[in-house]
């Protein structure tokens, strides 16, 4: 072999060896985070004119960067279908007010939540109350299995499916959970009229619960485990107009004691010293350390860091499966800003629409897929009824007969409380023979709350021939209030 010959054979050894690198890393990987290649996505393949229940922008969570992402979708005529979620509008339904929305100088988390599904709804996203609970991204059309049992084929996701909150891990925490240990203040602050209780974090989510409470409690002790508050100054700013929050700075909370199964004391160190005391007549623990991003659904088939938080690629939205984008508090560990949610939600929705466009999905194929799309069975569940006094509830159980009734005490800012809306509306029109469903504004019906002795919201009271035969405060989902219905119904 002469000279010229060998550096030839050399060349394309090392050529080869790229090329196979490359190929390696573009598809061997891909194959092991379950994605698909390009070659699959034809929009041309008969078998996707054979089955309904085709989604081309499927939106998981109904949060600021989800109702972005679809508000884009629907805009450019792409059909896209929202699945609410557990937790419908997200965490900011759980805040009492923003303040720092741009261009609006106050309202209400809830209110603002309210105009985006507003918004994005004009614009024709179907709204649907369900949540995705099965994923499968190794093959395309993607599957996603709901929770009320639909499979949907779909072309393009948007991961909206946010945070949620840390628990500290502590003895009692548990025991406890729902009886004065919560992460809601504005659904339990109510509860604690007059009562001691602990805030447990030093960030803008701990001030938040502390101002809620300090209109109720005696006294509010916020427990801040370093010698600073993470805080904006501006929200700390507000706390020195409560003279009943105290912040005790170097100090955690060790475990959480019980009285006439509530809590009653806690056990707290200071950090610096070491020096364990035991605090008396302690009876809410109001959790606020921060969340953690909900990625269980998509376990080894997207890219996460270490903690969980969905990787994204550069500046772009896109995950690490092809035609799968992500915003929000799912993949954003630094910022966790409603308005930032909001933007890189309007850029996935953006994202996703190209993305669609470069595979070949255009308006004929639309209208060629039109018969297969997926259409919400839009007002189809039966509307529950309110009851705000007690006379209003005796005229329902006159006319009852052997049917069951189950009063769910809710309150409007209740996060958890409006997460159960949608199952109740959809048991009630499962099991619309055997079951009414009342609703319960706690923070109205003041007569009903005391003679049903609703120790906090969400809490349901199942009563049978004018008779409580059960009663839970547990959030539920379909299939555990379906079975908790059939129980006591019978
Ligand atoms: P943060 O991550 O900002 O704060 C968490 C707090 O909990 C920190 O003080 C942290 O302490 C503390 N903490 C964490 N783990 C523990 C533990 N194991 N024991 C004791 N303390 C612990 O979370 P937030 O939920 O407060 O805020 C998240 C984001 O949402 C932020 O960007 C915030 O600005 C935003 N937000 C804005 C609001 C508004 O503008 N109205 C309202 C609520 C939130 P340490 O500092 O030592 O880590």
């Amino acid at each position: 072999m002469d000279i010229t010959k060998k550096r030839l054979t050399l060349f394309s050894a090392i050529l080869f060896g790229v090329i196979g690198l490359g190929v390696f890393f573009r598809y061997g990987l891909n194959f092991k985070l379950g994605r698909s290649s390009h070659s699959s996505f034809n929009f041309e393949n008969p078998a996707l004119y054979t089955k309904d229940d085709i989604v081309p922008f499927l939106v998981l969570g109904s949060g600021p960067a989800s109702l972005s992402a679809a508000l884009y979708g629907a805009r450019t005529k792409v059909r896209t279908v929202v699945l609410k979620g557990s937790q419908p509008g997200g965490q900011l339904t759980g805040t009492s007010y923003v303040e720092n929305w741009p261009a609006i100088r106050k309202i209400r988390g809830p209110e603002v939540m309210k105009d985006f599904e507003e918004q994005a709804a004009r614009f024709g996203a179907q709204m649907v109350s369900d949540s995705a609970t099965e994923v499968d991204l190794t093959k395309w059309p993607y599957l996603v299995k709901t929770e009320e049992g639909k499979e949907l084929r779909v072309f393009s996701i948007f991961v909206g499916t946010g945070a949620k909150p840390r628990y500290l891990g502590i003895p009692g925490e548990q025991t406890y959970w729902g009886r004065g240990v919560t992460t809601c203040a504005i659904c339990d602050a109510p509860y604690h009229k007059g009562d001691n209780v602990v805030v447990i974090g030093g960030g803008d989510s701990a001030v938040e619960e502390a101002l809620e409470l300090s209109s109720y409690a005696k006294e509010v002790r916020m427990l801040v485990r370093s010698d600073v508050m993470r805080a904006s100054p501006s929200m700390i700013e507000r706390l020195d107009q409560c003279d009943n929050v105290k912040i005790v700075y170097n100090t955690a909370l060790t475990q959480i004691n019980g009285e006439s199964g509530k809590v009653g004391s806690v056990e707290v160190i200071n950090t610096k010293t070491k020096e364990k005391t035991h605090w008396d007549n302690i009876k809410g623990v109001f959790l606020a350390i921060g969340h953690l991003p909900n990625t269980k659904l998509f376990n080894n088939q997207i890219a996460t860091d270490a903690t969980g938080y969905i990787k994204l690629k550069g500046r772009r939205q896109e995950t690490s499966v092809p035609g799968v984008f992500a915003a929000g508090d799912v993949s954003d560990p630094r910022y966790k800003q409603a308005g930032v949610a909001a933007g890189d939600g309007i850029k996935a929705g953006l994202d996703a629409v190209w993305w669609l466009s470069e595979i070949g999905y255009n308006g004929h194929v639309a209208e060629k897929l039109e018969p297969y799309f997926f259409e919400p069975e839009m007002g189809k569940h039966v509307k529950v009824a309110h009851v705000n006094s007690e006379t209003e509830y005796n005229k329902v159980v006159q006319d009852a007969g052997d049917k069951l009734i189950i009063l769910d005490f809710y309150t409007q800012f209740c996060p958890s409380c409006m997460s159960m809306m949608p199952v109740i509306e959809w048991v009630g029109t499962k099991l619309k023979d055997k079951v009414i469903f009342l609703k319960v504004d706690a923070s109205i019906a003041f007569d009903l709350v005391k003679k049903f002795k609703a120790p906090k919201v969400p809490h349901f009271v199942a009563i049978k021939h004018n008779e409580v035969v059960a009663r839970s405060g547990q959030v539920m989902n379909r299939a555990q209030m379906l079975s908790f219905v059939k129980k006591y119904s019978n």
